[in-house]
């Protein structure tokens, strides 16, 4: 079985495909963070977003895998912390925006899930990578509170590293809304594989719902769909 789930950033996706893949022991596939390695890489080696060539040769370059726990293994070096932080928030959108990088990235997740039951979430995942899931979700969530939610993150993602004190004073809750509200408008937008809300998707607003809420509510959904015979 694929179950598919698309929405903006901090809208609960990650967290609630990896308590679906635990409960049900499915594949956990975040597209997201396949993205964030190319961006990442580019960073690295002083690749420039902008120069579309240059960034499909760099992912031609190097060999991407797919950790279940959301890393990804660059030519052998595991990748997850890396990923998160505020350079790779910066241009990831842009990064994703260039086709040839949307089909490499396609092309592996689609590898991935080859006859494997799967949770995959992203941005075009219920449109693009796997029209035909069987369960599709879009999570959705205020503007303020998904800046709320990932600020928290950020905050107990540097509770338990070592970071320096200017590296803590950096983490503001405007500059992550306008961060946010930057890769919505750049994700709606894109020519290719842009986030829209697939016509047989179920649409959940979760800004007034805690994670528990919002899991009771996509479990009986699934558990219906499971029910009816559509595995
Ligand atoms: O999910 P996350 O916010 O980590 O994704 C990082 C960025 O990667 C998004 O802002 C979006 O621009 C891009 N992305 C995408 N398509 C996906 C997943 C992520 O364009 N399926």
């Amino acid at each position: 079985m694929k179950i598919a789930i698309d929405g903006p950033a901090g809208s609960g996706k990650s967290t609630i495909a990896r308590m679906i893949a635990e409960n049900l022991g499915y594949l956990y596939i975040n597209s997201g963070n396949l993205y964030r390695a190319v961006a990442y890489l580019a960073i690295q080696e002083g690749t420039p977003w902008q120069n579309a060539p240059r960034m499909i040769d760099l992912m031609k370059r190097h060999h991407f895998d797919y950790h279940p726990d959301g890393s990804v293994v660059v030519d052998g070096v595991p990748l997850l912390k890396e990923l998160r932080g505020s350079d790779v928030d910066a241009i990831v959108s842009q990064v994703s925006a260039i086709p040839e990088i949307r089909h490499g990235v396609n092309e592996i997740i689609r590898q991935i899930a080859v006859s494997k039951d799967v949770v995959s979430e992203g941005r075009d995942i219920t449109t693009v990578v796997f029209p035909d899931a069987e369960l599709k979700l879009y999570l959705d969530a205020s503007t303020q509170v998904r800046a709320q939610r990932r600020y928290e993150e950020k905050l107990n993602e540097r509770l338990t590293s070592s970071v320096t004190a200017s590296d803590s004073q950096r983490l503001s809750i405007d500059e992550i809304k306008n961060n946010i509200e930057m890769r919505d408008k750049l994700d709606k937008e894109k020519t290719v594989g842009a986030l829209k809300i697939a016509q047989d998707a179920v649409y959940l607003d979760t800004s007034d719902l805690t994670i528990a809420q919002v899991y009771e509510k996509v479990y009986k959904i699934l558990m219906v769909r499971i029910a009816h015979g559509r595995k």
